[in-house]
C-alpha cells in the first residue's frame, strides 16, 4: 500500500515510518514542515530506505498537499503532523490552531479530492487515519472510569480543543462527503527520541546533571503511559485494519501520577548510572506553580480498540521506562546539542506567575520526598509536562 504519513519526523510519526519499513512491505511518502519538533535521525535506516520519501512541506499549504497526493497517489493517509506540546499552546494557542485545525482542513479537502478521482474499487479501499489524543475527552477524577470511544468531548486548553476541533472535522467529511476517514485517541506517549521538552526525557536528562526536578503542582495528576513502539504497533494495525467512521481507543492501562513517574525516573537511574551525591529523588525533586487549568486525570479504556484491531500493549510502564532511559543514556549525541541549542529546559506554559508564589511543600504532597521545601531558582527552569501529549 502507499500510504502518505504527515509528521513523519515527530516523535510518534517516525517510530510509525520505522514500523512501516521494517515490518510491512507498505511504501511511505513522509510529508513533514520540519518544526522544531522534528528528527530525521529518529528514522534510523528508514530514512533512506527505497520505501521511504520525505517531502519537506506544511499541512497549511494547499498547492504543496494537493501535488503530494496527484504525484504520490496513496492508497491511505496517517495523518500526525502538529504542534503536540500543551504548554506551548498556553504561551502561543494561534499555531495550534493554525496547524492543527486549518492544516487538517486541508488535508481532509486534499484528500477528498483525490479520493473522488479515484475508481470504484480504490475508492473503496481508500483511508484515511486521524491520529489524535485522550485529552480531547476533558479530566476525569479519581474514582473514575476511564474514557472510551463514546465519551463526551470536553477539551480544555488550546492543544486539546484544537486536537478535538479536527477530530469533529475528520468525522464531519466522513459522514457528509463519504470520506472513509477513522479517527484513534491514544494516551500519553513515552519512549526513545521524544523531544526533550515532554516530562520524561526532560526529568531524566535533568536528574542526570543534578538539577532541580520540577513537579507541577503536588504531582498528583495522572497519566496512562503507552510506550511509543506499542503505539506505532497499534497504528499500522488500524491503517491496514481500520473501518470508516470508527473510533480506536489506544491505551496501556499503566497510569501513573506525575510524582510515580519522576521518582521511578530517578530509580532507575540511580541503578543505571548512580550519582556519588546519592539517591536523586530526595535531593532534586521540587513541586513548583501549577500549570494553568491543568488536567487531573487521563486513562483510556482500550477494549474496543484491542479487539477491533487485534492489538494489546506489550509493556508494562516500569519496563518500557528503563529500555527508554537506557536509551536516552546511550545517545547523548542526539539530545545533547538540542539541549544546548534548541531547547534548554526552560519553564513553558507557566502563565505570569511566578514558580515561587505557589510552591506546594515537598512533604505535603501525597507520597512527597519529605524533603525541605526549597525552592530554587532553577525551579523555574521547568518541567514541561508530557504530553500532555
Ligand atoms: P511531535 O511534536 O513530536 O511531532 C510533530 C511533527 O509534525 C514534527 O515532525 C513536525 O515537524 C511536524 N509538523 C508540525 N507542524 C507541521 C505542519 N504545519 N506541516 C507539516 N508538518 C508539521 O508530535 P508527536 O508527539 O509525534 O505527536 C504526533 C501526533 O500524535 C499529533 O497529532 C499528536 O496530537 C498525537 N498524539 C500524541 C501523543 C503523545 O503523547 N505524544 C499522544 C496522543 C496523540
Amino acid at each position: 500500500m502507499r500510504i502518505l504519513v504527515t509528521g513523519g519526523l515527530g516523535f510518534i510519526g517516525s517510530a510509525v515510518i520505522r514500523r512501516l519499513i521494517t515490518a510491512t512491505g507498505h511504501e511511505v511518502l513522509n510529508l513533514d514542515a520540519r518544526t522544531y519538533a522534528a528528527s530525521p535521525e529518529a528514522l534510523e535506516g528508514a530514512l533512506h530506505h527505497p520505501r521511504h520519501r520525505l517531502l519537506e512541506a506544511d499541512i497549511r499549504d494547499g498547492r504543496a498537499v494537493r501535488d503530494a497526493f496527484g504525484s504520490f497517489r496513496p492508497e491511505a493517509v496517517m495523518h500526525l503532523a502538529a504542534e503536540s506540546h500543551v504548554d506551548r499552546s498556553i504561551d502561543g494557542p494561534a499555531e495550534f490552531v493554525s496547524t492543527n485545525v486549518v492544516g487538517t482542513l486541508v488535508m481532509l479537502e486534499a484528500a477528498r479530492e483525490h479520493w473522488q478521482s479515484l475508481p470504484a474499487a480504490a475508492r473503496d479501499g481508500f483511508r484515511f487515519h486521524h491520529v489524535s489524543t485522550d485529552e480531547v475527552f476533558g479530566a476525569l477524577e479519581a474514582d473514575d472510569p476511564p474514557f472510551h470511544a463514546g465519551t463526551r468531548y470536553d477539551p480544555r486548553s488550546p492543544y486539546s480543543a484544537s486536537k478535538a476541533a479536527s477530530d469533529h472535522l475528520v468525522r464531519a467529511w466522513q459522514h457528509t462527503y463519504g470520506l472513509p476517514a477513522f479517527v484513534s485517541n491514544t494516551t500519553n506517549n513515552y519512549g526513545p527520541w521524544q523531544f526533550p521538552e515532554k516530562l520524561i526525557p526532560l526529568v531524566a536528562l535533568n536528574a542526570l546533571e543534578g538539577r532541580t526536578l520540577p513537579v507541577y503542582g503536588d504531582g498528583s495528576n495522572v497519566r496512562d503511559w503507552l510506550h511509543v513502539d506499542d503505539h506505532a504497533e497499534a497504528l499500522v494495525l488500524a491503517i491496514e485494519r481500520g473501518r470508516p467512521g470508527e473510533t480506536y481507543p489506544i491505551g496501556p492501562r499503566q497510569e501513573r501520577s506525575n510524582l510515580a513517574v519522576v521518582r521511578a525516573i530517578c530509580a532507575v537511574l540511580d541503578r543505571l548510572r548512580p550519582d556519588p551525591a546519592g539517591p536523586r529523588a530526595e535531593r532534586l525533586i521540587r513541586f513548583v506553580a501549577d500549570r494553568p487549568g491543568h488536567d487531573f486525570r487521563y486513562a483510556m479504556d482500550p477494549s474496543a480498540a484491542e479487539a477491533a484491531l487485534g492489538w494489546r500493549a506489550r509493556r508494562d510502564f516500569e519496563t518500557g521506562l528503563e529500555e527508554t532511559l537506557r536509551w536516552y543514556l546511550g545517545n547523548e549525541a542526539w539530545w545533547r546539542p538540542i539541549r544546548e541549542r534548541r531547547y534548554a529546559g526552560q519553564r513553558l506554559g507557566g502563565g505570569d506567575a511566578p514558580a515561587s508564589a505557589h510552591a506546594v511543600p515537598a512533604r505535603a504532597a501525597p507520597g512527597g520526598t519529605g524533603a525541605a521545601p526549597a525552592m530554587e531558582p532553577a525551579a523555574a527552569a521547568g518541567l514541561a509536562e508530557g504530553h500532555p501529549s
